[in-house]
């Protein structure tokens, strides 16, 4: 009973059995060395496609695919989806029983599968590999393949021997893949892998359909709100906060506000995580409030937007953290809330971390990237890919920066009051005080400190506490000033000078403009969005909407996994009428046909 696809191609199991009609960027390629039975490497990010590019190859050949994934949770997922696609998968995994899993194992050695998925370490047992040496193999798939490198979060120790395969299956061809960025990981992968001989795809790390905004005005969480009412009021996505008590006081705050806002981060139950998990996934419109514990492994496609309400790690976590809004490729936003406390923490712990020389000064490089970036006038999306070495030629019209360009102002003056100020109160005080100093307040501390007697003492009255604000944080992420690990103190740095003495001119940027004004700037591109859709458009996709939540229950399976929006999208606005029509829309194969095909088709004859 195999679902015998070996005698096609694969751009016609593209067709037939996963509904699109084109390989994007270079699936193609990889495909065809894979069916060519050589080994492959590819980086890609997430959501460019990684999952077809194996199994089309698995469908495509002689035998079973075997995929090796860390992420046991997913499995079920993943097999479900293709089962929804009429292709033999299975898993293989400590959630079943022994005798299912005896099933799984025969029916692997008659050859009745078109994919399997284990763990490493499953892989790694004898009784496995006596297993596969009796099976037909198509080809070994490593997914999240990073999980080699050490010094990533993922480490996995036993994907570092999974170099066996090579030695016990030298013609069976393998691919490695990951949607980690850095070069040191890349050469890691190969090595431990052992995959020098194998082809590299390595995929640009742009993600068009997002879009970067940075939030620098104060009062975060009421600015959170007038992004997600005012952008987001169906849709789902994930806000990020450092703490558990953030992360339960927004969840709550958010439901005050009438949103379904699930908490999410390490101290709850894990029975208690599981559910808030499935009901982001099974739901839909549902907001989870998380630490960075959430994330990995959850392939949501349609997460319309990524939240950040402090600042995260670095580089590479921002951009893997943003990188789970938007996976189906239509418009997603990444939105980070960013102020004076997050430069003085990240400051702080930069001056702080223990650890060798050489680790403190790569944590300080990361940080001062990351505080680079926040403060950046110009494209977003250049920064971003500049610090994972790709160059974009053209600011790319989808950030804030882009669609309302920041002003940018001398700042000369203001910073040489700010630092003297900073100067004459000898280097002991916090950002309020300074503040307070300039624009002459007679508060207690001030007047018991006799700084109503300075020189600096009201000259910064042109300018507001908020305006001060900003100076201060671009002054301290620039390096003119440091911050005193203890009380907060700001202290010149010796970068201070040149500026003190009138010899530097410093350009600064005004602080963002209200939610409003980005707001009407906002371009979805490269796609269709439902804000596109005609009213009757609108509710013929509302009906099939609501039909996709039913036949979803039904399967047990998340509304994504039998639909995408954006396939629903084209369905409304294509009205096919009969089969043949219907299956030229993207995401509709032979097999999702025979199972919904003619209720949609009764769906769109009744709504006309
Ligand atoms: P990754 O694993 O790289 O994050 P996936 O393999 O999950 O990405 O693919 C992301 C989404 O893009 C999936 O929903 C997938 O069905 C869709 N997709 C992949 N390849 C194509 C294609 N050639 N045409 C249309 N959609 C595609
Ligand atoms: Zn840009």
């Amino acid at each position: 009973m195999t679902t015998a696809h070996n005698n096609s191609t694969a751009q016609q199991v593209l067709q037939n059995v996963f509904g699109y009609a084109d390989f994007r960027h270079q699936q193609a390629n990889i495909i065809d060395e894979l069916v060519a039975g050589n080994d492959v490497f590819t980086l890609m990010p997430t959501g460019g496609g990684k999952s077809l590019c194996y199994q089309i190859p698995a469908l495509v050949l002689d035998g079973v695919g075997i995929v090796i994934s860390p992420l046991i949770a997913l499995m079920q997922d993943q097999v479900d989806a293709l089962k929804i696609l009429g292709v033999n998968a299975e898993f293989l995994n400590s959630s079943q029983d022994y005798q299912r899993q005896q099933q799984i194992e025969q029916q692997l050695l008659n050859g009745e599968l078109d994919l399997l998925y284990i763990a490493p370490e499953r892989l790694l047992t004898e009784r496995m590999q006596n297993l596969l040496l009796r099976t037909n193999i198509a080809l070994f798939a490593i997914d999240e393949a990073h999980c080699v490198s050490q010094w990533g979060h993922d480490f996995r120790p036993e994907y570092q021997q999974l170099s066996i395969l090579h030695n016990i299956f030298p013609n069976t061809p393998r691919i490695a893949l990951t949607a980690t960025a850095d070069q040191r990981t890349r050469d890691e992968i190969v090595d431990l892998l052992a995959l020098h001989q194998a082809k590299q795809f390595v995929h640009s790390f742009d993600r068009p359909n997002i879009q970067y905004r940075i939030n620098d005005l104060p009062n975060a969480k009421e600015r959170l709100w007038d992004f997600i009412s005012s952008e987001h009021n169906d849709d789902a996505g994930i806000v990020y906060c450092l703490s558990r008590k953030m992360v339960e006081s927004t969840a709550q705050w958010l439901s005050a506000k009438g949103r379904v806002a699930l908490p999410y981060h390490a101290g709850l139950a894990n029975e208690v995580k599981a559910q808030h998990q499935q009901r982001f996934l099974q739901e839909e419109q549902v907001i989870i409030v998380a630490t960075i514990a959430f994330g990995m492994g959850i392939d949501k496609p349609d997460v319309r937007f990524v939240a950040h309400l402090n600042i995260p790690k670095s580089i590479e976590a921002y951009y893997q953290e943003t990188g789970r809004a938007g996976r189906d490729g239509q418009p997603a936003n990444a939105w980070l809330a960013y102020g004076m406390q997050d430069v003085i923490k990240l400051k702080q712990m930069s001056q702080n971390s223990d650890g060798n020389e050489l680790f403190k000064q790569i944590t300080q490089r990361k940080l001062n990237a990351l505080l680079g970036y926040c403060e950046v006038s110009s494209c977003r999306r250049q920064a971003l890919l500049q610090y994972f070495g790709e160059q974009l030629d053209t600011p790319c019209g989808n950030c804030d920066n882009c669609l309302t360009p920041p002003i940018t102002w001398d700042g000369t003056l203001a910073a040489k009051k700010a630092l003297s100020t900073v100067y004459r109160t000898k280097q002991r005080f916090g950002v309020t005080y300074q503040i307070d100093v300039l624009l002459g307040k007679t508060t207690p501390r001030i007047i018991n400190f006799g700084h109503n007697q300075l020189s600096t003492f009201g000259i910064g009255e042109e300018l507001s506490a908020q305006a001060w604000q900003g100076v201060f944080r671009q002054l301290i992420s620039m390096g003119f000033l440091s911050v005193d690990m203890e009380f907060g103190a700001l202290k010149l740095t010796e970068q201070a000078r040149p500026v003190l003495k009138g010899e530097q001119q410093i350009q600064l940027r005004e602080q963002s403009k209200k939610a409003k004004a980005a707001k009407q700037k906002r371009s979805p591109k490269n796609s269709q969005a439902i804000t596109d859709l005609t009213p009757q458009d609108t509710s013929l996709f509302e009906q099939l909407r609501a039909q996709r939540t039913l036949w979803a229950k039904d399967r047990g399976v998340p509304p994504f996994v039998i639909f995408h929006d954006a396939t629903l999208i084209a369905i409304a606005q294509a009205k096919p009428n009969t089969a043949a029509e219907l299956l030229t829309i993207n995401g509709i194969g032979a097999s999702k046909n025979d199972l919904y095909g003619e209720e949609i088709i009764a769906i769109i004859a009744q709504s006309l």
